[in-house]
């Protein structure tokens, strides 16, 4: 059976609450917000999700990098499920690329982030994994980690200026 949620948007409390650390991965309870989450998910044309766009208050995260018309240059990876996940910079430096999110429907915009990341989360089996992302889908962790610590991705905006309507990006990209 899937179990589509509905996606909280910007404005709903849940998302400016700090997620809860999961301590119990292979109990029904977290294994069905897994579920939900994954086919919620699946549902768009999102190349991430967070427990809380879902109104779960948890730390749990999917990573699912692929080509799509809102990011037709996203690298394709399995989709991954991360649990109580967190990331230190291999580097300092930064680079600017548009995103977008679910709980933001019709704005893109421009944001700075970590080119080189370490990660370290638990898989859905409670493996304590560590991996090392880059370029795209180290952003779409770090924007998915903010979920999880009451932020979206407009608090990152270094200038209004980088702020676009979806049409005014998609006429920018297609030039
Ligand atoms: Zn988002």
């Amino acid at each position: 059976m899937t179990h589509i949620c509905e996606i909280a948007q910007l404005g709903n409390p849940i998302l400016r609450r700090p997620a809860e650390i999961i301590t119990d991965i292979n109990s029904s309870e977290t294994q069905d917000i897994i579920k939900a989450l994954q086919d919620t998910l699946a549902s768009t044309q999102g190349v991430g999700i967070a427990a809380p766009q879902i109104s779960l208050s948890k730390q749990i995260i999917i990573i699912a990098s692929r080509p799509s018309a809102r990011y037709p240059n996203a690298p394709l990876m399995t989709p991954t499920v991360m649990i109580n996940p967190s990331f230190q910079a291999l580097s300092n430096e930064k680079e600017k690329d548009w995103e977008g999110c679910l709980s933001i429907p019709g704005i893109r915009a421009l944001v700075p982030r970590y080119k080189n990341i370490l990660v370290s989360y638990s898989d859905t089996n409670g493996i304590l994994v560590e991996t090392k992302f880059e370029g795209f889908v180290a952003r779409i962790f770090q924007h998915e980690f903010d979920h999880l610590n009451s932020k979206v991705y407009l608090d990152s905006v270094e200038d209004n200026q980088d702020i676009f309507s979806e049409s005014e990006y998609f006429k920018l990209i297609n030039t």
